[in-house]
């Protein structure tokens, strides 16, 4: 089996340790360490790290639930949304989430496409660009099923 997670992957591009995984995703210790092999990433070497990016803040700050859902654990702002402070400014969690899950920047708002409130997770993250292509699938859907009650 080659699945790889798509947030391990994340965390071990980013240069994290095995032991950091395991503890930020609450997988079982063998998932980062076969994950490492497979994508053919060296140990990470010990000593100083340098300074925290806003990915490294975000993955500090999150809590995996179920359903591959994540809980914001970190500062909100005044509307409530997630945030993070890195070099005196403050940045939208889910636009950093979005960015992990993407690999490009979000265009328009962010926010969670799935229905659990506040969900930080990457994958959950949308913007206009995806919301359109869902509005798309769903309108393929309804006219291939019929649309829902
Ligand atoms: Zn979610």
């Amino acid at each position: 089996m080659t699945y790889i997670r798509g947030d391990v992957r994340e965390l071990l591009l980013a240069g994290h340790t095995n032991s950091e995984i395991v503890r930020r995703l609450g997988v079982d210790r063998s998932t980062p360490a076969r994950a490492r092999r497979l994508l053919g990433l060296p140990k990470p070497k010990p000593g100083p790290r340098p300074a925290a990016s806003p990915e490294d803040l975000f993955w500090r700050r999150v809590k995996p639930v179920s359903g591959g859902h994540m809980d914001w654990t970190g500062y909100r702002n005044n509307t409530g949304a997630p945030s993070i402070r890195h070099e005196g400014r403050n940045l939208s969690a889910y636009r950093i989430a979005f960015r992990i899950a993407q690999g490009r920047e979000p265009d328009g708002h962010v926010r969670p496409g799935c229905d659990r409130t506040g969900c930080a997770a990457p994958a959950c993250q949308t913007d206009r660009i995806t919301r359109a292509e869902a509005r798309k699938v769903d309108a393929l859907y309804a006219g291939i099923f019929g649309a829902p009650a």
